[in-house]
């Protein structure tokens, strides 16, 4: 099996598309989009994350201790590309806070974590995060699938 074969059989499968962020004293906010993101445990609350060995934000949320996960809306294409290092030109970002950590706004839920434990498997690293606080936004995801951006209202009705 090649690598290829390998990414085509993973973007199969439908996600939603998350800005992962986090802050390192005196360096500012960093932010990544990423789609490897799932729900771990209800009690204690726990979600987790894989972050690649080469991404810049590897070591700062390893300095930080902290991370948040936004869930993008379907509106906000723009900064997934951003924080992906898909567009050229540098964009400003305006961060908010929840629970002391960088959030965005207007993303469809903002979850504030704190590292709980990480384990280094093949060339990514899975941060299970301890939820410290939770944001839910009225608003539609921005879906990913098959390596495109989609969105659920283009999607025909399913008939139950
Ligand atoms: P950089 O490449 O430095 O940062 C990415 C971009 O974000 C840069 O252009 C930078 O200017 C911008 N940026 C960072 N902080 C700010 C800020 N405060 N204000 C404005 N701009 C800022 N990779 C994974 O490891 N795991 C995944 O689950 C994953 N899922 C992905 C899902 C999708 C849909 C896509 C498109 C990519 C995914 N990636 C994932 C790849 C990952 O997003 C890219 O490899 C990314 O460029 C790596 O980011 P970096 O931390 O190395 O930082």
């Amino acid at each position: 099996m090649d690598d290829r074969q390998f990414r085509n059989a993973m973007g199969k499968f439908a996600t939603g598309v998350t800005v992962i962020a986090t802050e390192v004293e005196g360096e500012g906010v960093h932010g990544m989009t990423a789609n490897a993101f799932m729900s771990v445990s209800l009690d204690p609350k726990l979600v987790v994350i894989s972050i690649g060995e080469n991404a810049k934000i590897l070591p700062k949320i390893n300095q930080s201790n902290l991370f948040t996960v936004n869930i993008l809306a379907a509106n906000q294409q723009e900064l997934s590309m951003i924080f992906a290092g898909q567009l050229k030109e540098h964009k400003e970002v305006v961060f908010d806070q929840l629970d002391g950590k960088p959030v965005i706004p207007g993303s469809v839920v903002q979850i504030a974590c704190e590292v709980s434990t990480k384990h280094v498997e093949g060339d990514h690293t899975l941060f299970i995060g301890k939820v410290t606080d939770i944001r839910i936004e009225d608003a539609e995801p921005l879906v990913f699938y098959s390596g495109r951006y989609r969105s659920l209202k283009e999607d025909t009705p399913v008939t139950v």
